[in-house]
Formats: structure tokens, C-alpha cells, sequence
């Protein structure tokens, strides 16, 4: 691999890479917030900006069957399988400027950066479509299209208008029979490298920039019913009442004090400590017949269930469900629990998170202190990228731990660290991999 020199001049700098991330805020379907949802006119407009840059840092660009920006070089020779590298260009509503974008910038800015260097294969670049579902509810219908995993029943889901994704991919310019063509085959692909901002507070809390994710949780969601019964308020004694939400506000307490015994004191400072625990959440409770003067018969609560691994997190909710239980039948109620939603961890590959760790030790993030590991409590595109590539995450601190916010912020050092580790780390990727053919 040689570098030539002339291309030093060229390395966008942590600085421009904030101020882009900065010009995408424009492209929003309001002037006073940034939202920017799938198959929508800023949806094109943001494709065709960074387009432009792709294209500046050598890319060859497209969009494919599903609306994702693909920019493209080819290696040492043509039609090599490709090291890709993306994050997501749509946002939530009310969005900061860095989730998701951040990562397609810095994503960019390392396929420039290593404009003039051969590689042992393809490196592209993904802007991802939809991570988020703000538009139809769904989240990661970019990747999942990206991956092979589209799901046909997806076409009838409506946005709030009413208008149907079947439609929304027609008034777009795509044509839903051909969405399998953006799918990719593992032979096509060497792994897939993303960079996100964490989310979370824990790197700021170890005065770390950058740090490496060992897996993506898959969360489990439940619909938790306790049931009583419904009676006047003044009229029952306590010896008679069956009170659902007394009973449900227990629920809660337990679901929160099982959770956070898996988090020992002295966990952000243990070494790998911030790669255990089970978080639970409680985020929604309907009570009825919700009237001041009557004793609440029934109280329905959602819950979200994540952990660094399914076996922890499946290990938790058998004792949740169990306690939960008890304690309801202790009071004469009724607990139901119905799932709704579960999804596989995503593990990031032993040989990936090394590539990231290596990238990271390349910089001054903390001297010689090792790379902190973490997982990730939020979904991304990696997880659907893992059904056909190895995977690999680098996490950027971000100011405290704020996020789906417009308050979402990152310090340039941190960006600057960050795309020195995240070009040393895709560099390793080649090393690795000219290793394994020699
Ligand atoms: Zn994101």
C-alpha cells in the first residue's frame, strides 16, 4: 500500500466533517426543526448533496432499488468483494445533527483519505434510506432492504397521511417489484464498518473519545396486562379492592429493581464493566376506566427489555415474569404478559472489533490506556448489515450521552480521533486480509 503524498492535502478535517454534517440540517421537511423521513423530497435532496461529496472523495455513486446512496471504488482489481462502510441519512423527528450522518461523513471522508491508496478490495460507502421508521413505523428498511431481509408485508404500512409504502416507492422514482435488487450477497462482501455516535454517556463518563462495540442488543418487548377489578371508590374497603394500578405501580418498582441489580456500584470503572446489565423499560401505561372515583380494574404497561446478550436479557425476564406474577397474585390481580416484538443481539466479529481497536490505538484517545469496549443499547443499520457481512462498530462520545434531540453534539477532537481511528481500522481490514491470501 503506498500513499502518495499530494493526497495529504486533500483529508476533509474533523472540522469540515462537522460543518457538513451541519449543511445536511437544511435539508428537512420543517424550517423550524430537521426531520427527514424515507422516500420524501429530503430524501432526494440529501442523497444528491452527499452524492456530490462521494464523488469528490473517488466514488462511483448510485441509488439503489430502495433509495440508499451507494458509492463505490473497486480495489487492486475490478469487481472485488467490498469493505463497506455507512450509517443512515434520515433522522427522527426534532433530530440532532450527528446520529446517523456522522457516520455517512466520516464514512466519506476515509474513502478520500485513502484516495490514493491500494486496497485488497472494493470500499463502499453506504448513506442508508430509513434507520429510524419515523415515516412508517418500521425501522431499518434501508439495510434490511440492503440485506436480503425485505419483508413483502411491509407494503401495505401507512404513513400518517395514509399513503402506503407501496406508493411512496412509486411517487420516488422506484419500483417496488425490483427492491430485491438491492440486495447484497455475503460473497460480495468483506465486512461492514460503521461509526455512530454512542448515544450514551458512558464514554464521556470514562474520558474516552472513541470506543469499540462488542455486540448490538436486541431488545424484547412486551405488552403487560394486571387485571382487577372495577368498584366504586369510596364505597370498598381496602380488604375488599383489587386495585390494577396499585398493582401495576409495583410492577414497575420490581421491573426497575431487578434491572438495575445486574448493574453492579463499581461497573463504569471495572474493567469491561460497561459490557454488563440489563436495562428494562416501562415507557407507556393506559389505566381504565381512568375515572377519578373508580378503582382502576385493569392497567396496560408496555416494556422494552435489552441486554448485552440474549441469554441475559431471556434470563431476566423469566425471573421478571415469575416475581411479577407472584407479587399480582399476592394482591388478587392478574398479570398477563404478551410479546410483541424480539430481535437477535447482533455481535460485533472478534476479527472487527479488533480492526476498531487497533484503528483506536492509532490515536491519542487516553494514551496508552486499551480501547474501552461497549455495547450498544440502540438499534443501528449493523444490525441488519449482520445477516449478510461481519460487522464492526466505532463508537464517538457524544455530549452527554443526548441524542434524538436537537441538544445532540460532539467535540471536534473527538470527530478528529475518530476518523484517524476509523481510517487506521479499515487500513487494518486490508492488512488482515492481504495476510490471509498470502
Ligand atoms: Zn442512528
Amino acid at each position: 500500500m503506498t500513499t502518495r503524498p499530494s493526497e495529504v492535502a486533500e483529508r476533509t478535517s474533523a472540522a469540515e466533517a462537522l460543518e457538513r454534517c451541519s449543511e445536511l440540517d437544511l435539508f428537512s421537511a420543517s424550517p423550524h426543526h430537521l426531520e427527514r423521513a424515507y422516500l420524501t423530497p429530503e430524501h432526494r435532496a440529501v442523497n444528491e448533496r452527499v452524492a456530490v461529496w462521494m464523488e469528490r472523495a473517488g466514488l462511483t455513486t448510485r441509488v439503489d432499488a430502495a433509495g440508499n446512496l451507494v458509492g463505490r471504488r473497486e480495489g487492486a482489481t475490478p469487481g472485488l468483494p467490498a469493505l463497506v462502510l455507512g450509517s443512515h441519512l434520515d433522522t427522527v423527528p426534532d433530530a440532532g445533527s450527528y446520529d446517523g450522518m456522522l457516520g455517512v461523513v466520516m464514512a466519506v471522508a476515509v474513502a478520500e483519505r485513502l484516495r490514493g491508496t491500494a486496497l485488497p478490495f472494493a470500499l463502499e460507502v453506504y448513506g442508508f434510506s430509513d434507520e429510524e421508521g419515523t415515516r412508517f413505523g418500521k425501522a431499518l428498511l434501508g439495510s434490511q432492504a440492503a440485506s436480503g431481509q425485505w419483508d413483502p408485508d411491509w407494503w401495505d404500512l401507512r404513513d400518517k397521511n395514509g399513503t402506503t409504502l407501496h406508493q411512496a416507492f412509486k411517487e420516488f422514482g422506484l419500483d417496488p417489484a425490483r427492491v430485491g435488487e438491492a440486495a447484497r450477497q455475503p460473497d460480495e462482501l468483506v465486512g461492514y464498518l460503521e461509526a455512530h455516535i454512542e448515544q450514551g454517556p458512558q464514554l464521556e463518563a470514562a474520558d474516552r473519545s472513541l470506543g469499540y462495540v462488542t455486540t448490538i442488543a436486541g431488545a424484547r418487548r412486551f405488552r403487560l396486562t394486571v387485571t382487577g377489578e372495577a368498584r366504586h371508590a369510596g364505597g370498598t374497603p381496602y380488604d375488599r379492592r383489587r386495585d390494577a394500578l396499585v398493582g401495576a405501580s409495583e410492577v414497575i418498582a420490581t421491573i426497575e429493581r431487578l434491572a438495575r441489580s445486574t448493574w453492579a456500584a463499581d461497573d463504569a470503572s471495572a474493567e469491561g464493566g460497561a459490557d454488563r446489565g440489563v436495562i428494562a423499560t416501562v415507557g407507556r401505561i393506559e389505566v381504565s376506566p381512568g375515572a377519578v372515583n373508580v378503582i382502576p380494574g385493569r392497567a396496560d404497561l408496555s416494556l422494552d427489555l435489552r441486554a448485552a446478550t440474549d441469554e441475559e436479557r431471556d434470563a431476566m425476564w423469566d425471573r421478571m415474569e415469575a416475581e411479577l406474577t407472584a407479587l399480582c397474585d399476592a394482591r388478587g390481580l392478574r398479570f398477563e404478559a404478551r410479546e410483541n416484538h424480539r430481535a437477535f443481539a447482533a455481535p460485533c466479529a472478534p476479527w472487527l472489533q479488533q480492526a476498531v481497536v487497533a484503528g483506536i490505538g492509532t490515536t491519542d484517545d487516553r494514551g496508552a490506556d486499551a480501547p474501552m469496549g461497549l455495547w450498544s443499547r440502540a438499534g443501528h443499520d449493523a444490525m441488519a448489515m449482520a445477516a449478510v457481512a461481519d460487522i464492526g462498530m466505532l463508537f464517538l462520545r457524544c455530549f452527554d450521552g443526548i441524542s434524538h434531540h436537537p441538544g445532540e453534539d460532539v467535540r471536534a477532537i473527538d470527530v478528529a480521533r475518530g476518523l484517524d481511528a476509523f481510517e487506521a481500522a479499515v487500513l487494518e481490514v486490508a492488512r488482515v486480509r492481504a495476510g490471509d491470501r498470502s
